[in-house]
């Protein structure tokens, strides 16, 4: 990363102006800057505002951005929608926003291979939408897909709560447009299912953060919408209870739920009080909300009877089955709610999103315990319990000063993080690193791997202008 960036002065900006129009260009203008200056991280900390946000409608303008940034050495930072947990997207080093909010249309829809095309600004649920009718989806998105952009999942290599049986975004990503630093053009893939011609850079780039290069056009593979679901709610006695299910669901019942998702009393009672809503047992001490899907009412009978005897077997009681679509929605509202709600309830909070092996889980949960009555702190904790990836939130206690908030949040952290790496795990599952977690990533990755990682960067960024400040301290 180079030591001084160039600040966008006159001539830089009526450069801009000229390659995206002048109605798509906004600087000198605080309070729409200020939009374009942080994402969902609720900590302001991680905000910074930049000199200039572009909303390029192409390719080629995306280039030509890259080139003139590129030559007069000035940091970029591609956006999609901002609903990003880790700062990704926020221009730490000042400089360009690059807005893919425009690039928003579904080229194509290939019912021959299945495989859709379109460019990185769709508004990711709009996708299935228009799939429905075809009976298609695209399995990898994340639970934020009413708002956030295509490109957006991709960088982050989102997933969400159909991971357990369908996996994340990078499972379904088999081409790739990208523009890079220097405003070369690379097209990536096709619509192959497999594809060993060189080095795999389409899986470097995915989960890349923004940092290696500026995608312009995704091509996804598709499929079948199964006809059946049915959505099984598991109250348990004990967070110990329900977390100890967990690994013993698919082992026992020999079925690969779509979702295994963890939710405490806490995230539970916060958020049918947001939504004012009511669903069975909410004053359970947790639950497992677990789905499954099929192609006949038989097939989708016989797992949900499986796994819940398992849930039974390990202390579950009740068990509720929903199989309408209403009550199904209903369910998942609450889940899908969750992390506004407790942004609601408590704005100063840090949402965690740390990974661990499914078979540790128990073990972290126990860690988290002790941490949060060590440090005398709440920490609601709910996820995406079937892949391991849990959202332990941090909640600012009100007698804590500002100052003991942000000294003992990162020393709660540090902890958190440490505990989930002893136990094989990592800080960030999907949410990613950004500039909110550079700070930790020691933890996870050795010297060599980050001496690596930058040498891949440097090689696909030699000016070091794309998406500065993440990922890597210096
Ligand atoms: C309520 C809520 C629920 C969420 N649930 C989930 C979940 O279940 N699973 C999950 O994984 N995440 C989840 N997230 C986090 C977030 O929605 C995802 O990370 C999402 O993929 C971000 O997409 P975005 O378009 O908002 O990207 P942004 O926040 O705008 O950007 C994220 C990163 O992608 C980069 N980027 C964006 N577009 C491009 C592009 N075209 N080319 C290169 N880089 C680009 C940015 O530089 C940044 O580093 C949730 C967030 C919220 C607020």
């Amino acid at each position: 990363m180079p030591t001084a960036y160039r600040t966008i002065d006159a001539r830089i900006l009526a450069a801009l102006g000229g390659i995206v129009g002048e109605r798509n260009l906004i600087a000198g203008d605080p309070e729409r800057l200020e939009a374009y200056g942080h994402d969902e991280t609720a900590e302001k900390r991680y905000a910074h505002l930049p000199e200039a946000v572009v909303k390029p409608a192409s390719t080629a303008e995306v280039q030509a951005i890259m080139a003139l940034a590129s030559r007069e050495g000035i940091p970029v930072t591609p956006r999609g929608a901002g609903s990003g947990l880790s700062g990704g997207c926020v221009p730490a080093m000042g400089g360009i926003v690059l807005s893919l909010e425009r690039m928003n249309a579904i080229l194509e829809i290939d019912l021959d291979n299945l495989m859709v095309v379109a460019q990185p600004g769709v508004v990711t649920n709009s996708i299935n939408e228009v799939l429905k009718k075809e009976g298609l989806m695209f399995a990898g998105y994340p639970m934020s897909l009413e708002t956030c952009f295509l490109g957006g999942n991709v960088a982050e290599n989102a997933g969400g709560g159909k991971a357990v049986k369908y996996g994340v975004t990078s499972r379904y990503i088999t081409g790739l447009e990208v523009v890079l630093a220097t405003g070369e053009v690379l097209r990536l893939g096709g619509k192959l299912r497999k594809d060993v011609s060189g080095y795999d850079l389409i899986h470097l780039i995915v989960g890349s953060e923004g940092t290696l290069a500026v995608v312009t056009e995704v091509t996804l593979s598709l499929l079948p919408v199964p006809k059946r679901r049915a959505v099984l709610l598991c109250s348990f006695p004990s967070v110990a209870g329900a977390i100890g299910a967990v690994p013993a669901v698919i082992k026992e019942s020999r079925i690969v739920p779509t979702s295994v998702e963890y939710m405490d009393k806490a995230s539970i009672i916060a958020t049918c009080s947001y939504l004012n809503e009511e669903i069975p047992y909410q004053k359970a001490e947790a639950m497992l909300l677990i789905e499954v899907d099929g192609n006949d009412d038989e097939e989708v009978y016989r797992a949900y009877e499986a796994i819940g005897e398992v849930c039974v077997a390990r202390g579950a009681d009740p068990v509720y089955v929903a199989d309408n679509r209403t009550t199904m929605d209903r369910i998942w509202n609450v889940r899908r709610n969750i992390a506004e709600a407790l942004k609601v309830r408590s704005p100063r909070q840090s949402l965690e999103d740390i990974v661990v092996p499914t078979a540790a889980i128990t073990a972290f949960m126990a860690r988290l315990e002790d941490i949060a009555g060590r440090f005398g702190v709440e920490i609601p904790c709910y996820g995406h319990a079937g892949d391991g990836n849990l959202h332990a939130t941090v909640v600012k206690p009100e007698a804590w000063s500002e100052e003991e908030w942000h000294e003992r949040l990162t020393a709660i952290l540090a902890e958190l993080y440490e505990a989930s790496h002893a136990l094989g795990g990592r800080i960030s599952g999907e949410h990613g690193i950004g500039n909110k977690r550079l700070a930790y990533i020691g933890i996870d990755l050795d010297p060599a791997t980050i001496l690596l990682m930058k040498r891949v960067k440097a090689a696909f960024d030699p000016a070091g202008i794309l998406n500065p400040g993440k990922i890597f301290p210096d």
